[in-house]
C-alpha cells in the first residue's frame, strides 16, 4: 500500500463516550461503539480505516461492521502503512520472542492480538508455517502476510489453513491451500522428549495443540511406571508425553481414526509402540465402560464445550459430566487431568464444574496443578479474556478425608 492510499483511508468515528476501553489498552472496538453511519455500513470487511474519537486520531484499524468486533486496531499510529514491511516488523518481533523460548523452530510464532497480528495464526513446524487468517482484513492482505512469512522465516512451505469457527463467523471461505513450495505431510515434531505427527494439512487447528506443551510437561514429570488413559488424545499430547516420561502403559481414546493413526506413528518412531494403545470412540461411550483396572492418571482434554456465551451453561454441564465419569476411572491417589479450551468459560467456572463433577462421583479431589497455555500464546494485556485454555491436575483421595 503507497502512502497516497494511507492519506485516502476512509475514517471511522467512534461514539460519544466509547473511547475510554480503547484509551486503556483494549484493541478492539464492539458494534455498539462504533458510529455505524450509512457510509461505514457500506464498507466492505475487512477495510483499514482511521478511527477517530472526537478530533483524536486513535490510530489505523481494520473494520468489519458487519461482526461483533466492529475494528481491530492495527496501529495506534494513524501515519502507519499496513504493508509488507509493517508486517515483517511484527512477525520479526514474535519470531525474536519464540527463539529465545525454544531451541528448535516449533511453535506458535504469530498469537494474533498477543503479537500485535489482530486475528492472525501462524503455527511453525520446522520449515513449514501454517498461516490462519481468522477476519475479513486478514483474508484481504493474505499475499502479504504469506510473502512476510516467508521473509522473515526463511520457511520454505507456507500453508493457509481457512477452517476456523472465527473466518466462518466472518462469512469468509472455509480450504486449505498449500501456497508455497511443496509440504510433506505429516512432520515429526519433538516436544517434551515425545514425537507428535503433526497433520499440517489436515483440518484440525493447524496439526497439533502447542498450547498444551507446558501441561504435556506436567504429565510427562508424573508418568514413570503409570498407567495413563489419554480421552480426547487427538495424536496423542498427553499420552507420547507420559511415555516419554516413563509411564507404563498407555491408552489413547479419540473419536478420530487419522489422529489415531498419528499417534501410532509417533509411539512407533518413538520406540514406544508396545506400551501405546488407541481406541477409537466417543469418549463419553469410552468412560463409562467400566472394564479393567483404574488408572494412575487420567486426562481429558476435550474440544470447545463452551466455545460462545450462548453455550456456555450447556458446555459447563458437558465438563462437569466429564469429570464426573474420568473421576470413576482414576484409581485411589491417582490424578485426574481436565482441561478446557473454551473462552466463554473462565478459570473458576471451570474449576467449579470440575470439583463438582469429581464430587458426583462420589470421590474426594486436591487441587495439585493449574496451567494454562505456553509462552508462544501471548495474552494481550487489553484482553485477558483471550486466556482460552485451562489445564487442572486433582489428586483424588480416600472419600473419608473430610
Ligand atoms: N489432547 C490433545 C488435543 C485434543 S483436541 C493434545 O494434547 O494435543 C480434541 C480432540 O477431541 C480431537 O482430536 C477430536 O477428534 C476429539 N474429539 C472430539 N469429540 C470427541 C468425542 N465425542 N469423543 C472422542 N473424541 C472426540
Amino acid at each position: 500500500m503507497t502512502s497516497e492510499q494511507t492519506d485516502g483511508l476512509p475514517t471511522v468515528k467512534l461514539r460519544p463516550g466509547k473511547g475510554r476501553r480503547l484509551a486503556s489498552g483494549a484493541p478492539w472496538v464492539f458494534q455498539d461503539e462504533i458510529a455505524l453511519d450509512r457510509r461505514t455500513r457500506a464498507l466492505a470487511p475487512g477495510t483499514l480505516a482511521i478511527l477517530v474519537d472526537g478530533d483524536q486520531a486513535l490510530g489505523v484499524a481494520a473494520i468489519n461492521p458487519e461482526s461483533r468486533i466492529s475494528a481491530r486496531l492495527l496501529d495506534r499510529s494513524p501515519e502507519a502503512i499496513i504493508d509488507g514491511a509493517w508486517f515483517r516488523t511484527r512477525l520479526q518481533h514474535a519470531l525474536t520472542a519464540r527463539e529465545r523460548l525454544f531451541d528448535a523452530p516449533f511453535y506458535r510464532l504469530v498469537h494474533a492480538e498477543g503479537d500485535g497480528l489482530p486475528a492472525i495464526v501462524v503455527d511453525r513446524f520446522g520449515d513449514v508455517a501454517v498461516v490462519q487468517p481468522n477476519a475479513a482484513w486478514a483474508d484481504r492482505l493474505e499475499a502479504e502476510i504469506v510473502d512476510a512469512v516467508a521473509d522473515v522465516t526463511g520457511c520454505s512451505a507456507i500453508v493457509v489453513n481457512g477452517m476456523s469457527r472465527a473466518r466462518r463467523q466472518e462469512g469468509l471461505t472455509e480450504e486449505i491451500r498449500v501456497v508455497r513450495g511443496t509440504v510433506d505431510a505429516p512432520v515429526p515434531v519433538i516436544m517434551n522428549d515425545a514425537t507428535y505427527m503433526a497433520d499440517v494439512l489436515g483440518g484440525q487447528k493447524t496439526g497439533l495443540f502447542y498450547d498444551q506443551r507446558p501441561n504435556h510437561a506436567f504429565v510427562r514429570g508424573i508418568a514413570a511406571d503409570a498407567s495413563v488413559l489419554d480421552v480426547f488424545s487427538h495424536v496423542g499430547g498427553f499420552g507420547l508425553a507420559a511415555l516419554a516420561g516413563g509411564a507404563r502403559r498407555v491408552e489413547a481414546v479419540d473419536s478420530s481414526a487419522t489422529a489415531l493413526a498419528l499417534a501410532n506413528e509417533g509411539a512407533a518412531r518413538m520406540g514406544v509402540g508396545d506400551r501405546f494403545e488407541t481406541h477409537r470412540a466417543d469418549a463419553f461411550d469410552a468412560l463409562r465402560e467400566r472394564e479393567g483396572e483404574p488408572h494412575d492418571i487420567v486426562v481429558c482434554d476435550p474440544p470447545a464445550f463452551a466455545p460462545s456465551r450462548n453455550t456456555l451453561n450447556a458446555g459447563l454441564r458437558a465438563y462437569e459430566r466429564v469429570a464426573r465419569l474420568a473421576a470413576a476411572r482414576v484409581s485411589e491417589g491417582g490424578i485426574l487431568v481436565l482441561c478446557s479450551c473454551s473462552h466463554a468459560a473462565t478459570s473458576e467456572a471451570f474449576h467449579r464444574a470440575c470439583v463438582d463433577g469429581i464430587r458426583r462421583a462420589g470421590r474426594r479431589a486436591a487441587l495439585i496443578y493449574s496451567g494454562r497455555a505456553g509462552p508462544d500464546h501471548p495474552v494481550h494485556s487489553g484482553l485477558p479474556e483471550t486466556a482460552y485454555l485451562k489445564a487442572l491436575a486433582f489428586r483424588l483421595v480416600d472419600d473419608r478425608i473430610p
